[in-house]
């Protein structure tokens, strides 16, 4: 059993390859989500209640996007320069496509990815914060 206290859940960070004490930093509203902090390499991971051996891939229990799932009035153009927040729903204009951030990934060297899940071209994983 993973040890929780108030504001921290003891995770393994898979980039940094060690057991940390992660700062919990939101609950997922809606979906049953909780995302904790790495310490080691700033990253956000999302905690796994059932990690020991039997992890279930999201991609199975995810349904596909309709559009009327999303609010479409309300989406932020994509712009790999731009930050954006699970669950924003974003309009790519070369694929003119819509898609809701459904998870986010720190890469090495402190990038930042975007897991998007498009009405159309599916889940599709995009850079952001990109300084220029
Ligand atoms: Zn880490």
């Amino acid at each position: 059993m993973p040890e929780v206290s108030s504001d921290t859940i003891k995770q393994h960070c898979s980039v940094c390859k060690s057991d940390f004490e992660m700062e919990i930093i939101k609950q997922g509203s809606g979906e049953n989500v909780v995302w904790l902090k790495c310490p080691g390499c700033q990253g956000f991971l999302p905690y796994m209640p059932d990690d020991d051996g039997v992890a279930k891939t999201e991609d199975e229990t995810e349904k596909p996007l309709a559009l009327e799932d999303l609010d479409i009035e309300h989406a932020r153009e994509y712009s790999d320069d731009q930050l954006f927040e699970i669950g924003e729903v974003i309009h790519h204009r070369s694929w003119n496509d819509y898609g809701k951030i459904v998870s986010k990934d720190a890469l090495p060297g402190n990038r930042h990815t975007i897991w998007v899940q498009f009405l159309r071209q599916g889940k599709v994983q995009l850079i952001e914060g990109v300084v220029r």
